[in-house]
């Protein structure tokens, strides 16, 4: 018997739980997993939970099990996934995306890299130079942004710090030609504070790095050193990640510019201001003129633009002097754009490289796409500010895709096997996207409003503002709306009811975070660098501040926009689904942490998707595979049938088990409805083999 079908490890697919309660699915979760199988199908979504232990199933061997097969004929795998987004692609031409979500330290993303691995593997049988470069850009890539965008966190060690998007480009033999790599709000404010026992981004503590900032840049060894936490994979890591910049096709200047930027990010972390008088000063004004060498640019320059802020009232334009709050403000917020900025700059130089480049369309036919997005899954915390404000409302946009396709995806494949539809009812999260997005009454149109009031906005009026505009609304609420709720406090929170649960959010931070202030005078510094590679990552700072006549857009509008471009990019492809599950929070590959499973189960929407699922038809295979999977149950079928065709022939073995009412006839496949039919026609088949 193939291991897959033993009840030995549980059920292989949650469709095949006996009952659809979170009772069943947790222990089926658990079996798996103290077996080792940590995968297991929700229809054609993978559930995966972190072994956090090295799995010997991703060697060339697997990867053979897999290419080709069908998701049902061998145990559940990210492969299988990967296989079936690719054969959709090759075979029906069609662009596919591959949605893995979960909280942080879940596996996300590596599981992305497993899928990226398998795609290498399989593709481009005949070695093609061009195909064999692009994927090691591809995977190179991965190496760079992982330096700049990951850091160790309490919950992972190599936590991704930022939302990822990537296509892969496929020519019509199915090989790899090129990419694009979008990303979501980078976590900058990890640049100037971090949590007991987190570190910055990779990228500053690279052994290398620091000994070559410190000889080229002047770094202080000793204040540095409490901050860098290096480690030995530190020094290991920054090779591999020169070496990856090279190839990738970073100048020498540009990569020079990135140390000197990082150099400048350090450096800013160690600047303080004081007064004497009524005249802000730095106090170490000796790292001012590191600075300015860093950026080369002149020293009074800088020193300016940290102590003064150019305004323009009416038609003067006066300088205005900091006050030590506002210096040391301006300061933190340009270390965090200046992080900000090289992250992206660094992402747009990978795609220059990475995009597809001579691709004739009418002489090689469509260009096929697998879009793979690696991204936050829903985020409760203690204490929940804008961040995770963003991170859910990003959530509850994908869910709003994931109803939207599978729904539509079912339809269609109804529709095409003429079969009829029958309505499945589940929860429409669409009005919880509405009350966060919706122009003038949603939650960011309110932050937006009070970010744009002149004087002294506070988080507490924009928390009055919502109140005002959602006090109706069934999915929120404050102290102010229900004055019983002692778990919210008055003037700090709002609770917003997710479709994974509620949430209450502190409004503390809100404005500052949304309005995301960069001073102007920053902003010229920079693009006046007499450095090239400096002054094109600032093309802004050109206007001098009678000329900036538009407010840049707030934080909470351009990740609106992001996502709903995002949203619209996965909405024209054919999706599949990974959902990852962190077993603890100790990184042990032994403990089920009940609770812990539980609530992720919950939270991503794991029940109601194997409800949608039943509420059609739990399975569905063409005639001639079902037929090659269980004819030996029934003597008219094994070894071979006699009649007219495959599609009777199943007709007949199904009838003859007494199924017949369970299932439905489509043109080229059988649909069966409950699991408990393909469940006993396992059993039988089971006993036979
Ligand atoms: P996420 O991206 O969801 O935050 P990661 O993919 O970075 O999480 O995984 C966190 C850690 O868990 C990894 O560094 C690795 O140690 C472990 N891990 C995750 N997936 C696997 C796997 N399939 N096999 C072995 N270890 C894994
Ligand atoms: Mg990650």
């Amino acid at each position: 018997m193939a291991e897959h079908e033993s009840l030995e490890y549980g059920k292989a697919d949650f469709v095949l739980l006996d009952n659809v309660s979170m009772e069943e699915f947790m222990g089926n979760l658990k079996l798996r997993f103290e077996k080792g199988r940590i995968y297991t199908y929700i229809g054609e979504v993978v559930v995966s939970v972190n072994p956090y232990r090295a799995m010997n199933i991703y060697g060339r061997d697997t990867v053979e099990q897999y290419k080709g097969r069908e998701l049902y004929e061998r145990p559940p795998h990210l492969f299988a996934i990967a296989d079936a987004a690719y054969k959709a692609m090759k075979r029906r031409n069609k662009d596919t995306c591959i949605v893995i979500s979960g909280e942080s330290g879940a596996g996300k993303t590596e599981a992305s890299k497993y899928i990226m691995q398998y795609i290498a593997a399989i593709t481009n049988p005949n070695q093609r130079a061009e195909v064999e470069r692009v994927k090691n850009m591809l995977l190179k890539s991965n190496c760079v942004l992982e330096a700049f965008g990951n850091a160790k966190t309490n919950r992972n060690d190599n936590s991704s710090r930022f939302g990822k998007y990537m296509d892969i480009n496929f020519d019509f033999k199915g090989d790899p030609i090129g990419g694009h790599i979008s990303n979501y709000l980078l976590e900058k404010s990890r640049v100037i504070f971090q949590q007991e026992g987190e570190r910055s981004f990779h990228s500053f503590y690279q052994v290398n790095v620091w000994r070559h900032l410190s000889i080229c840049f002047h770094l202080p060894p000793t204040s540095l050193l409490s901050l860098l936490q290096s480690s030995i994979n530190d020094n290991a890591d920054f090779k591999a990640v020169a070496d990856a910049m090279k190839v990738i096709g970073f100048t020498a200047d540009e990569i020079q510019t990135v140390y000197k930027i990082l150099a400048t990010i350090l450096h800013l972390g160690n600047l303080t201001f004081g007064v004497d008088g009524d005249v802000t000063l730095i106090e170490n004004t000796k790292l001012v003129s590191v600075i300015k060498d860093l950026l080369s640019t002149k020293e009074e320059n800088v020193e300016k633009a940290l102590l003064y802020r150019t305004v323009a009232t009416g038609r003067d334009v006066i300088e205005k002097q900091h006050t030590t709050q506002e210096a040391s403000y301006g300061r933190d917020a340009l270390a965090k754009a200046m992080y900000e900025r090289l992250f992206c700059w660094i992402v747009g130089r990978i795609n220059d490289i990475i995009e597809v480049k001579n691709y004739d369309a009418r002489v090689h036919g469509k260009n096929t796409v697998i879009g793979v997005l690696d991204i936050y899954g829903f985020e409760i915390f203690q204490n929940n500010s804008f961040e995770q404000f963003c991170i859910n409302y990003c959530n509850e946009k994908l869910q709003q895709l994931f109803i939207q396709l599978v729904l539509k995806q079912e339809q269609e494949e109804y529709q095409r096997e003429g079969i009829p539809w029958k309505h499945i009812d589940y929860f429409n999260n669409q009005i919880i996207v509405d009350l966060v997005e919706q122009q003038h009454k949603g939650i960011f149109s309110v932050l937006d409003e009070a970010c744009m009031n002149v004087g002294k906005v506070t988080d507490e009026v924009f928390l009055q503002g919502l109140n005002g505009k959602l006090a109706k609304h069934a999915h929120y609420t404050s102290r102010k709306l229900s004055p019983t709720d002692k778990s919210l406090e008055f003037d700090r929170d709002f609770r917003i009811r997710h479709y994974a649960g509620d949430v209450v959010y502190s409004v503390v931070g809100f404005i500052d975070k949304n309005k995301d202030t960069l001073f102007q005078d920053f902003k010229r510094l920079l693009y006046n660098s007499s450095n090239p590679v400096l002054k094109r990552m600032w093309p802004e700072g050109k206007l001098s501040i009678t000329e900036v006549t538009k407010r840049p857009l707030t934080a909470a509008t351009l990740f609106k926009n992001s996502m709903i471009s995002l949203v619209e990019n996965l909405a024209c492809k054919e999706p599949y689904y990974v959902r990852c599950i962190k077993p603890n929070d100790v990184k042990s590959p032994l403990l089920f942490e009940q609770e812990r499973c539980r609530h992720q189960v919950e939270y991503l929407g794991l029940l109601e998707n194997v409800r949608v699922r039943r509420a059609g038809f739990a399975n569905r295979q063409t005639y001639p595979r079902f037929l090659q999977r269980y004819k030996m149950i029934s003597e008219f079928t094994w070894p071979n049938h006699d009649m007219p065709s495959d599609k009777d022939a199943v007709k007949k073995l199904l009838k003859g088990c007494g199924f017949d009412h369970d299932v439905a006839y489509g043109k080229t496949k059988v649909f069966i409805r409950t699991p408990r039919t393909l469940f006993s026609l396992e059993e039988q088949r089971a006993e036979m083999v």
